[in-house]
């Protein structure tokens, strides 16, 4: 893809960048290197004074990074104020804790003395998407530069300027130059800059096959990775939920950034008893969003982030209804300028269709009806993502049994997925491996250095 602003509500295209060239990409590195080496060992008091004053920024210039965000991928200017907000949040609580997470851990041995040192690993490359391009970059760099690491990004090829925005937020902040660098580049150049041996490390947020890819090429040259991927989420309602609570959270839990998030709830398993009435509730809620020009501020959903987005969602739904499943509201591509697609509910997709094991990355929703608990465990498992799952019950034994055999990397009782700075975040199977935010996000690009000193 080019490496190209357009905006998703009128297709009109803001800026074209050229992709770095080999030489640029290499003085890029040498500085990252460069920088790592002077920047592990600024004092710990520093690197907070820094990480308050970007969170500081951040709150300032909300409106223009809000606005730069809708423009490039088109969310709702509410909720890109709302990512803004969530960084400033991260840098602060990072800024709060990150003393306590790099103590030294002293443990008791026979020998005179023993502790864990957590020393940083250095340049760490970042891949990552397009759905939230502030937040996603915010979450590994907060806590990668409280710990002494430098980044460098390599950015969907659709938000640059955020991309870009981000190198200069940091670098006023007062981080020391070279600290995070936007590294506009195309896929086939990203081999090259992991092989480089002052890449010691990568995250990817993005889709299994672009972990696959990245995973596979790190695992071989023997790097550190944290693969944060898709997901295709349930959400599990039980007859002693709140139905009526279940069915509006369900709407904002398919609906959050347009239907464009990892967290997404996607898939939506109910028992009989009360199947009638949350489909009710929700096919209304998902009729009555409000759909439209992403910079008013009424807007609920705002237009794909790209046309191939788009196109993709089209496909899926096609293909779902072409192997029997229902419509029960929506299907369709909005006439007009823009990539809208409709709120849309599929009822009853066939096991054997190939969209039952994918992941939606749009405002539609799969529904499914079971008869108990043992059907909505095995049908909410039978996917190949493992990302999150919010359960709806007010049963103590429900919510037991459904915490422990959900087969996912976080479980929420009665409310949505989320994420937190506080708690730890990622998935298992498909959707990849690592955790981000909390201390755990932080010690994955940490040394743990065992002392003894006898
Ligand atoms: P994507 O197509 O995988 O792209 C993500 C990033 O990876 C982009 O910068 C992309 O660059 C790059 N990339 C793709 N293939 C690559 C390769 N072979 N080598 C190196 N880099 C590669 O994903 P997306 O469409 O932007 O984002 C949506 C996906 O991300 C969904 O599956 C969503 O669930 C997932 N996601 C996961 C999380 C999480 O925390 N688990 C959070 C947000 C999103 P190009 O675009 O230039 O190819």
């Amino acid at each position: 893809m080019a490496i190209e602003s357009i905006n998703p509500a009128t297709g009109a295209l803001i800026r074209s960048f050229p992709a770095l060239t080999d030489e640029a990409i290499q003085q890029r590195l040498a500085l990252a290197a460069e920088a790592f080496a002077a920047y592990r060992r600024v004092p710990l008091a520093h690197r907070t004074l820094c990480m308050r004053k970007l969170a500081a920024i951040l709150d300032q210039e909300v409106d223009d990074l809000a606005a730069l965000i809708t423009t490039e991928m088109g969310k709702p200017i509410k909720a890109a104020r709302a990512e803004i907000a969530k960084c400033a949040a991260v840098c602060r609580y990072y800024a709060d804790h990150a003393a306590l997470m790099l103590a030294p851990e002293v443990i008791a041995t026979p020998q005179n003395h023993s502790y864990v040192r957590w020393e940083p690993l250095g340049p760490v490359l970042a891949v990552m998407p397009w759905n939230f391009p502030f937040w996603q970059v915010f979450r590994f760099l907060a806590p990668a530069l409280m710990a002494g690491n430098v980044g460098v990004l390599k950015h969907a090829p659709n938000v640059p300027q955020c991309a870009l925005a981000i190198e200069s937020l940091v670098r006023r902040a007062g981080f020391p130059r070279g600290t995070l660098q936007a590294m506009l580049v195309e896929v086939p150049q990203v081999e090259g800059i992991l092989s480089d041996k002052r890449i010691v490390a990568v995250t990817v947020t993005g889709s299994p096959q672009a972990g696959k890819a990245v995973g596979a090429l790190a695992s071989w040259l023997i790097k550190k990775s944290v693969l944060e991927l898709g997901g295709s989420d349930p959400f599990v309602v039980m007859g002693s939920a709140d139905i009526k609570l279940a069915a509006e959270t369900a709407v904002q839990a398919r609906c959050i950034n347009s239907g464009q998030s990892c967290i997404a709830a996607k898939r939506f398993i109910v028992v009989d008893e009360v199947y009638e009435e949350f489909t009710a509730r929700f096919v209304d809620g998902m009729e009555s969003i409000r759909v439209g020009d992403p910079m008013q501020e009424a807007t609920d959903l705002g237009p794909l982030a790209t046309a191939g987005i788009l196109a993709g969602v089209e496909s899926q739904v096609k293909a779902a209804v072409d192997a029997g499943a229902r419509l029960l509201t929506g299907g369709a591509k909005m006439l007009g300028k823009g990539n809208y697609f409709e709120p849309t509910v599929l009822a009853d997709v066939p096991r054997t269709a190939s969209v039952f094991r994918e992941e939606i990355f749009g405002p539609v929703a799969m529904l499914f009806r079971v008869k108990n608990m043992d059907e909505a465990i095995a049908l909410a498992n039978d996917t190949p993502f493992g990302l999150g799952a919010s359960v709806w019950t007010r049963e103590a034994m429900e919510q037991q049994r459904l915490i422990a055999e959900l087969e996912c990397g976080m479980v929420y009782v009665n409310s949505m997925v989320v994420s937190d700075p506080a708690l730890p975040f990622g998935g298992i199977k498909r959707s990849g491996y690592g955790r981000e935010l909390s201390a755990a996000g932080m010690r994955e690009f940490l040394n743990a250095k065992t002392v003894v000193i006898s």
